[in-house]
């Protein structure tokens, strides 16, 4: 199974996701622990919110990619913010793609999916799957 480090201080946001992406997912509440289980949980990817406590996401990012033991984890930014400028911070400060809240389950997959090794991609979840609500 794909293991998904979520970074993300919303705590609806956060049961969402890992319900719905019913994969080993590891949770982080702020930037400063999403950078620390980075390393201690080797995730295979990383979903990063962009607005947390104690470090943001950008940040967050940052010493992702600064790091030679986590540079390599696929990060897509979360962000509320449709604005392109958010989109440019978040490439600058290493993400590897972006998406936007609300999620949209099928197109965040294919985003997670595109980033994963082929193998590990197979085992997501249909991207058809949708939202019970
Ligand atoms: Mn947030």
């Amino acid at each position: 199974m794909p293991k998904i480090l979520l970074v993300e201080d919303n705590e609806m946001n956060r049961d969402m996701l890992s319900r719905r992406l019913e994969r080993e997912i590891v949770l982080a509440v702020d930037g400063q622990s999403g950078v620390e289980m980075a390393g201690t949980h080797a995730p295979d990817l990383v979903l990063m919110d962009m607005s947390l406590p104690i470090l943001d996401g950008w940040e967050a990012t940052r010493r992702l990619k600064a790091d030679d033991a986590t540079r390599h984890i696929p990060v897509i930014a979360l962000t509320a913010h449709a604005m392109s400028s958010d989109r440019e911070k978040a490439l600058e400060a290493g993400c590897d793609d972006y998406d936007t809240k609300p999620i949209e389950l099928p197109r965040l997959l294919e985003k997670i999916a595109a980033l994963l090794p082929p193998s590990i991609a197979a085992l997501l979840p249909p991207s058809e799957e949708k939202p019970h609500e």
